[in-house]
């Protein structure tokens, strides 16, 4: 129960110049740049200030400009949250990667990555401006968040979180999202995350799914994810159903490489568990002569795909992870 006294105690929110008040919804627009036509470019962010105190979530999406399926997600969970209700605050940026996603592209229009652009400066290139606003008028107001992205150049990922599984409280969270499976990922020099943590954010990354397509069960992993974690951090009321799910916990990954260039017949699956020397992949030339099996060398999970069955010798075929021992 809520008490009614609560209300009082939640003061209106400031992001940038704007306040938005407790028990509302509203989308506010940060300017990032000029066109060459003279239009203005903004970076719109989702609040959602509950009406009772509480924890402070940021949810990002398309920071890679292609990776539409976090925008679903964060659609679907917004719309499971009642401001009136909520205890706590949401900041959600669907688009981070503004610009890449009008031009359905990765990354930025000067090809820098968004995601390596952090933590940015108010001076440099559009990149590290783009990820200064970011992290300043939205991550870093924030106790936690997610950073929502999917596979890259043709691959897709089962759904899964990354994070820093060294940290304790990081490592419940992960649990508490509920997907499939958890990997340590070390953190990477100039991504959202790494900024985020710098600052005592600590952040998931939920990986599922391929750039430029939305994928319905990846969506909804990631929605219930979310709600999950605000459950647990007492944002939404609990559910006393909640189903605990055992994920795969993995602590390393590692792509396995196409050994010719030819066409790819993909016979491993996402989820798969693998075991030593099992066959993974055939390549053929264009004529399917010269046949060359893929086998794994070394169990664990696939948790990466490419789906372009043109290769080139070296290129990544399947994404897999496993615990060290
Ligand atoms: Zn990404």
């Amino acid at each position: 129960m809520i008490a009614s006294a609560d209300k009082q105690s939640v003061k209106p929110l400031h992001v940038a110049d704007h306040v938005i008040q407790p028990g509302t919804q509203a989308v506010i627009e940060l300017p990032i740049t000029k066109l060459a036509t003279g239009s203005t470019v903004s970076l719109p962010v989702i609040i959602v200030h509950g009406a009772h105190p509480g924890k402070r979530l940021f949810l990002t999406a398309a920071v890679h400009g292609d990776e539409v399926n976090g925008i679903a997600i964060i659609q679907r969970s917004l719309a499971k949250v009642n401001p009136t209700r909520l205890c706590g605050s949401i900041l959600a940026v669907p688009v981070a990667n503004v610009l890449g996603f009008l031009q359905e592209t990765r990354y930025l229009p000067d090809r820098r990555d968004l995601n390596r652009s952090f933590p940015g400066s108010s001076s440099g290139p559009l990149g590290a401006r783009l990820a200064h606003l970011l992290l300043q008028h939205v991550i870093a107001q924030c106790d936690y968040g997610i950073d929502l992205h999917s596979g890259s150049d043709h691959r897709t990922n089962l759904p899964h979180i990354r994070a820093d599984l060294n940290d304790g409280p990081t490592k419940r969270l992960a649990r508490t999202f509920g997907a499939p499976v958890i990997l340590h990922a070390p953190k990477r020099a100039g991504s959202l995350r790494e900024a985020a943590v710098t600052r005592g954010v600590r952040t998931l990354v939920y990986e599922a799914g391929e750039a430029h397509r939305w994928s319905a069960n990846d969506i909804d992993v990631g929605m219930r994810g979310i709600l999950n974690i605000m459950r647990a951090s007492k944002m939404l009321p609990q559910k006393h159903s909640a189903v605990r799910s055992s994920p795969y916990i993995a602590t390393t990954s590692r792509w396995i490489r196409a050994s010719r260039g030819g066409l790819v017949t993909m016979h491993a699956r996402l989820g798969d568990i693998l075991s030593e020397g099992q066959s993974l992949a055939t390549i053929a030339d264009a004529f399917g002569t010269g046949k060359r099996i893929v086998r794994a060398n070394q169990r664990g999970i696939v948790i990466g795909l490419s789906v372009n069955p043109v290769v080139h010798k070296g290129d990544a075929l399947i994404h897999v992870a496993w615990k060290k021992r």
